[in-house]
């Protein structure tokens, strides 16, 4: 049976990367040897990341001066690797707790310097984006979550902040154009929008770096990866493989204008039959709604219809919708793979559940 994968992460990758992935693994280009058994050091994988990193660079317009390197430790290490980097502890960084990724990220800073939580939607269970507040000039640098995974928040205009901005793009990285340049940081693990679980994106604007007093470990300073171009150790090949693979499909399928027409659809698509279907609603507000996960509960006098729905989507074929635990009911994650006949496949199921339900 065709399966469609709503999976929040490790998420979706498009057919056609998984395939090409899967005889890299059997027997890369024909050498009789697999790629996971390929020196790093080899001019096969140094072919594969400055591929990946001219591609990078090429999708997102990187300006001078933006460097792109590939990690390990998740987006969870770059919640302590940021601070560690770029604040002092004399200093202050500006956090927006949007959802529980930031609320983390805001727990870890604090062990590297001052935090000034600027605004927080945690009271009302990170059901909005928070807005209207004003970033100060003397702090360190703005750190926001563009998409909150969890909830289905999405931030779609960037504030205008007098310093850099800081960004966890980990569930929307490549979905849309952005402007790098109001950016000195970005990071993203690879396993929602980009890649399998294994590396975490880094772009940095390099003069972001070298401002901090503290010794960093070499495996922690951002800038021995930037001399080393990610070879200072051996790097998660495959993981940094398979993302490259992604980036030649986004490319292929018109760049990250491309991704963003393909998302636009497919949310309009969900949030249409959410909006119009009698058993669904949204959880969040309508303005802050993600085009990357959307999330959707039974109404209240149809609660008990949930766990039919969810087996209906099992059988036929759709899985990963189970809502995170904080929020319950359903999350259908949209990245860029995620083909759009997988979500006219779920409105489908929905228009026919509410047919013989409502
Ligand atoms: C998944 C996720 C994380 C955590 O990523 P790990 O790679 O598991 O550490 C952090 N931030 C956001 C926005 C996420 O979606």
């Amino acid at each position: 049976m065709q399966k469609h994968n709503f999976s929040a992460g490790p998420a979706v990758l498009p057919a056609s990367v998984l395939r090409e992935a899967a005889r890299a693994a059997a027997n890369y280009q024909g050498m009789g040897l697999s790629l996971l058994e390929l020196s790093h050091r080899g001019p096969e994988f140094t072919a594969i990341i400055e591929e990946a990193n001219a591609l990078m660079s090429e999708l997102l317009n990187l300006p001078d001066g933006y460097r792109v390197v590939w990690l390990t430790g998740g987006a969870s290490t770059q919640f302590y690797q940021v601070p560690m980097n770029l604040l002092n502890e004399d200093e202050t960084a500006a956090y927006v707790n949007s959802g529980v990724w930031a609320d983390k990220a805001i727990k870890e800073a604090k062990v590297f310097g001052n935090v000034q939580v600027l605004a927080s939607s945690k009271e009302q269970n990170f059901t909005h984006i928070p807005k209207g507040y004003k970033i100060p000039k003397d702090v360190k640098y703005l750190h926001l979550t563009s998409n909150n995974t969890i909830y289905g928040t999405q931030l779609h205009k960037f504030p205008k902040s007098p310093v850099p901005i800081v960004c966890d793009m980990s569930s929307d990285f490549l979905s849309r154009p952005v402007d790098v340049s109001n950016f000195g940081l970005i990071y993203a693990g690879a396993q929602k929008n980009l890649g399998p679980a294994g590396t975490t994106a880094v772009i940095v604007r390099e003069d972001m770096l070298g401002t901090v007093r503290r010794h960093l470990p070499s495996m922690l300073d951002y800038r021995t990866f930037i001399k080393e171009n990610s070879l200072y150790n051996t790097p998660p090949v495959f993981p940094i493989y398979v993302s490259m693979l992604t980036l030649r499909w986004i490319k292929k399928n018109g760049g990250l204008k491309g991704m963003q027409r393909r998302n636009k659809t497919k949310a309009a698509l969900l949030y249409n039959e959410i909006d119009n279907n009698p058993l669904f609603r949204g959880t969040v507000e309508t303005a802050d709604r993600s085009l990357m996960n959307i999330c959707f509960v039974m109404e209240e006098k149809y609660a008990a219809l949930e766990d039919d729905f969810m087996k209906i989507c099992k059988a036929n074929g759709l899985v990963g919708l189970k809502g995170h635990r904080s929020v319950g009911g359903f999350r259908a994650s949209t990245y860029n793979a995620l083909p759009k006949k997988s979500v006219q496949a779920l409105v489908d199921l929905m228009q026919d559940f509410a047919k013989r339900k409502a």
